[in-house]
C-alpha cells in the first residue's frame, strides 16, 4: 500500500480526453430522433469527467486500497460477523449455469437452480428446527419484517385482532424495534437484569392478551445465552403471543442447538453474516424466514416445493400467504454462496465452527478483561461486551480507544452499542481468525489502556497514521457526496 496515504484527486477532467475507443460504425447512421422519443433525447452533453484509461485504472485502484475489508485485516465488528467469505463460494456463484438463467425462464428450463434453492431451505430448516422456509427477504430487517408480517397475519386469522404489540428487550439490535414498528405494532420493552438477561418478573408484567409476539435473540445482543429461555418462550405463548428469533448472528448455536427446539416459534438468518455471503457497502444480502408448521401458511409466495414426480417448482397456491416480499426468488447469488458454505462445511464444520466462535470470543475476554471493566462475568457466547468506563475516568473514550486501533490497522468494534451499558465496546472475532490474530489485537487494545494511563493525548486525538482523521459524522450521513458533478467539490 506503498502511496495509499497521498491525496485523492477527483478533478482530473481534461476536455478531449478518453478512456476508450469504439469501433467504426457498420451499420448505415440514423438520426437520433428516429430511434429515440424526443421526450428521451439529452439537450445537453453530460457532465462526465474526461480522463485516460490509465488514470481511471489509477483513481479506482487508489480508491479500493482506502477500503478496509475483511480481506484487508482483522474487523471485530461485534453483531455484524464479519468472518472471512471463502473464495471457493465466489468461484460456485460465477458458474456458467448459474448466472445465465433468468427469472422468467420456465421452472422446467431452470430445475438445477430451484433444486439447490429448495435444498437450501432444507438445510436452514434442520439448522434452526423449523418447518417452512422462505428465501425472498433480501435481508436481516426485510426477514425480521416479513416474519413479524406473517405473526401478524397468523393473528388476523385468528381473529385476534387484540394483539398490537411486540415485546423487545432493552438489549435488542435496532432493527427489532424499526421493524416491528414498519410491521404496524407498538414496541414494548423487557427491562434485562443485572446478568443482562431477560428479567423474567418484568416479562410477565408486560405479556398479555395485547401481546403479538416477543422478539428475542438467543445469544442476546451481549453475547450472552438467556438460560431460561424455555420459560420465557412458556410466558409468551400461554399469552398467546409468538416467540421470534433474530437470528442474524447464528455463529454460537449453529449445529450445537436450535431456535426451534429452545420454543421458538419464527426465525430470520443473516447469511451474509452467519453463512459467510460477503456483507458491508449496502448488499445484496439474503434474510430467510423460518416457522414453525401453523404459520407456514402465511409465508410470502411462491415457495419452493418439490413435487410429487420429484421435480422443483414454485407454489404460487396459497391463499393465506402475506404475498410477495421480494421479486423473483431473493438474492440468487448469496443464496448459492450459503449453500455453497454449508456443503463445504457439512453438519460437523458448522458444530465446530460455533464452538471455535464461542473459544475466540472467550479467549480474548479473557486477556482483556484486566484492563477494561467487565460488566457481566459469566462466559460469553460469540461475542462480548466492555465497558470503557475506567478509561472514561481518565479522560479517554470508548470513541477516542476505537480510532487509536486504526492506527494500528484494526477495523474497531462496535461501540456504545448496547444502550444499557457505559461506554461499551462490542467485540466479536468470529471463528476464522487465528490465536496470533486475537493475540496481535489483545497486545493493541491493552496498549491502547496503558496509553489512556499515561498519554492520554495520543488516544484523545487519534487517529494518527489514516488519511482522514475524524470525520463530521453528521455531515457525512446527512450529505453524503454519492456522485460525480462537476465543481461539486466547489459546492460543498
Ligand atoms: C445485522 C443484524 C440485523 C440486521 O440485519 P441487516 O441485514 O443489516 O438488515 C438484525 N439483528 C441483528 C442481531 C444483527 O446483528
Amino acid at each position: 500500500m506503498a502511496n495509499s496515504n497521498q491525496p485523492l484527486i477527483f478533478e482530473q477532467s481534461k476536455t478531449g480526453r478518453t478512456a476508450y475507443s469504439l469501433s467504426a460504425l457498420d451499420v448505415p447512421a440514423q438520426p437520433t430522433e428516429t430511434l429515440i422519443a424526443s421526450d428521451y433525447i439529452r439537450r445537453k452533453k453530460p457532465e462526465l469527467p474526461e480522463v485516460s484509461e490509465l488514470q481511471l485504472v489509477r483513481h479506482y485502484m487508489a480508491l479500493s486500497r482506502r477500503n478496509f475489508g475483511v480481506d484487508n485485516g482483522f474487523y471485530p465488528l461485534g453483531s455484524c460477523t464479519m468472518k472471512y467469505n471463502p473464495k471457493v463460494n465466489e468461484v460456485l456463484a460465477r458458474l456458467d449455469g448459474l448466472t445465465h438463467i433468468h427469472p422468467y425462464q420456465d421452472p422446467q428450463s431452470v430445475q438445477g437452480a430451484l433444486e439447490l434453492l429448495y435444498r437450501l431451505q432444507t438445510n436452514l430448516e434442520e439448522i434452526t428446527g423449523m418447518d417452512a422456509m422462505t428465501l425472498q427477504p433480501a435481508a436481516g430487517a426485510h426477514g425480521e419484517w416479513t416474519g413479524l408480517m406473517t405473526i401478524r397475519a397468523f393473528h388476523e386469522a385468528n381473529h385476534d385482532s387484540k394483539r398490537t404489540k411486540v415485546i423487545i428487550p432493552d438489549t435488542a439490535h435496532g432493527t427489532n424495534p424499526a421493524s416491528a414498528s414498519v410491521a404496524g405494532f407498538e414496541t414494548v420493552t423487557v427491562k434485562s437484569n443485572a446478568n443482562g438477561l431477560v428479567d423474567l418478573d418484568d416479562l410477565r408484567r408486560v405479556a398479555d392478551e395485547t401481546t403479538a409476539a416477543l422478539m428475542l435473540t438467543n445469544p442476546n445482543t451481549l453475547g450472552l445465552f438467556e438460560t431460561h429461555i424455555q420459560e420465557i418462550a412458556e410466558i409468551i405463548h400461554a399469552a398467546g403471543g409468538k416467540v421470534y428469533y433474530d437470528g442474524a448472528n447464528m455463529n454460537a448455536i449453529m449445529g450445537v442447538t436450535r431456535p426451534g427446539d429452545m420454543g421458538y416459534d419464527v426465525v430470520h438468518l443473516n447469511l451474509h453474516k452467519t453463512f459467510t455471503g460477503p456483507h458491508g457497502g449496502g448488499g445484496p444480502g439474503s434474510g430467510p424466514v423460518g416457522v414453525k408448521k401453523e404459520l407456514a401458511a402465511f409465508l410470502p409466495k411462491p415457495l419452493i416445493i418439490q413435487k410429487e414426480d420429484g421435480s422443483y417448482g414454485l407454489d404460487y397456491n396459497r391463499p393465506q400467504s402475506i404475498g410477495r416480499v421480494k421479486s423473483y426468488y431473493g438474492n440468487f447469488a448469496i443464496n448459492v454462496r450459503a449453500y455453497a458454505y454449508i456443503r463445504t462445511m457439512g453438519g460437523k464444520g458448522l458444530n465446530q465452527v460455533s464452538k471455535d466462535a464461542v473459544l475466540n470470543a472467550n479467549y480474548l475476554l479473557k486477556r482483556l478483561s484486566g484492563a477494561f471493566d467487565t460488566p457481566f462475568k459469566q462466559l460469553c457466547k460469540h461475542e462480548f461486551v466492555l465497558s470503557g468506563s475506567r478509561q472514561k475516568a481518565l479522560g479517554v473514550r470508548t470513541l477516542d480507544m476505537a480510532k487509536r486501533l486504526l492506527d494500528f490497522g484494526y477495523y474497531p468494534p462496535t461501540i456504545y452499542f448496547p444502550l444499557l451499558v457505559d461506554e461499551a465496546m462490542m467485540i466479536e472475532p468470529t471463528e476464522t481468525e487465528s490465536k496470533e490474530t486475537l493475540d496481535a489485537f489483545a497486545d493493541h487494545l491493552l496498549e491502547i489502556a496503558r496509553e489512556a494511563e499515561s498519554n492520554p493525548e495520543i488516544v484523545q486525538e487519534a487517529p494518527h497514521q489514516t488519511v482522514i482523521k475524524r470525520l463530521d459524522e453528521t455531515r457525512a450521513a446527512r450529505h453524503p457526496i454519492l456522485r460525480y458533478r462537476k465543481n461539486d467539490r466547489e459546492q460543498q
